[in-house]
């Protein structure tokens, strides 16, 4: 289901009547938020609206993603002025919106986008679709009830959204839409294998020994029904990879014959961000809510507060109890 028609008049006329909008997603920014940040920018641009792009957090877009047409034009939250729109793609909650949060509740009005089931309908407008497989989805079918026909750039930015958040085609979230929004796109002159070299195959020889280590460490449990790796600080040191270059480390341990419930830890001191996916039909999205986090159903996240064992201590009773 795509958004109504209701809902596209109002985001419609929303943004026209706005004199600035600012355009943000979720810290720690992937595909999905990347890719559906500048394809909306770069829409709302080419009907003469004045629209910017900003950074939830950190200080410049992920390198994996710089080739996207508009990056240059982003900036960070708490250099921008509050504007009259702000638009939070890709993005549960106002937390999850990091240095934007405040642009969010401070602007007249607040319109969500997203897919995640969780999504707190936080906006004065809220459009989400969790059967969307990416935001980037959404937004390219928002644009043609709006009677805007995305141009190649917009194409390539919002194709990058759809790619990266359905596994290449591949995860569960993948339908006969999914499909049918990327033939679309690859009208609208989307270079395919230009993307394709830019976020799976410009790694650097660093990113790979970072894979190296990470298979090493596949650790199997429940008879190879849950499976995980870690990654520490001192591996990105002493690899050279980027922590940019660690969002899809996770893809190589699901690859992993048998396993319903992947998980990859990333540690700094005193600190795990865990990733989890889950192959079947397991819920580890109430999983990493229960853990603070959030996501849907197969992708979900969270922080834990501790070392490794502590967390394996309680993580591994409630995976196995979300598998059955
Ligand atoms: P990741 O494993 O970081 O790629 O994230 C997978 C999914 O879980 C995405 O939809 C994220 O938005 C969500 N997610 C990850 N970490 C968190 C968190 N700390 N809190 C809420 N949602 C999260
Ligand atoms: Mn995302
Ligand atoms: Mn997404």
């Amino acid at each position: 289901m795509s958004a109504s028609g209701a809902d596209s008049t109002r985001f419609a006329a929303l943004v026209r009547s706005a004199k600035s909008v600012a355009v943000g997603a979720h810290v720690d920014p992937d595909g999905d938020a990347v890719g559906s940040t500048l394809g909306l920018v770069l829409a709302l641009r080419s009907i003469g609206l004045n629209a910017v792009p900003v950074l939830a957090s950190g200080d410049s877009v992920p390198e994996t993603y710089a080739f996207l047409p508009g990056s240059g034009l982003y900036r960070a939250a708490i250099d921008t002025d509050v504007p009259d729109v702000f638009i939070a793609l890709d993005t549960p909650t106002f937390a999850r919106l990091g240095d934007a949060e405040s642009l969010a509740r401070s602007a007249d009005d607040l319109i969500v986008i997203d897919h995640h089931p969780d999504n707190a309908r936080f906006g004065t407008l809220s459009i989400v679709d969790p059967a969307a497989s990416s935001v980037g989805g959404i937004l390219w079918e928002l644009l043609f009830e709006m009677d805007i026909d995305p141009d190649v750039d917009v194409a390539t930015c919002l194709y990058t959204a759809l790619v990266t958040d359905s596994g290449r085609f591949s995860y569960s979230n993948t339908t006969s839409r999914t499909f049918r929004i990327a033939a679309e796109m690859l009208e609208h002159g989307v270079d395919v294998q230009r993307v394709f070299t830019e976020v799976y195959e410009s790694r650097s020889v660093g990113a790979l020994a970072l894979i190296g280590r990470t298979l090493e460490r596949v650790t199997c449990v429940d008879g190879d029904s849950i499976a995980y790796s870690w990654v520490e600080d001192d591996d990105f040191t002493q690899t050279g990879a980027l922590k940019a270059e660690s969002e899809n480390l996770i893809d190589e341990v699901r690859a992993l014959r048998g396993a319903r419930i992947v998980f990859l830890m990333k540690r700094s001191p005193g600190l795990v961000h865990v990733s989890l996916r889950a192959k079947g039909s397991a819920d580890v999205g109430s999983v990493a809510r229960a853990f603070g986090g959030g996501g849907h159903a197969a992708a979900a996240g969270f922080t834990f507060e501790g070392e490794i064992p502590d967390l394996l201590t309680v993580l591994l009773p409630a995976l196995r109890e979300a598998h059955g």
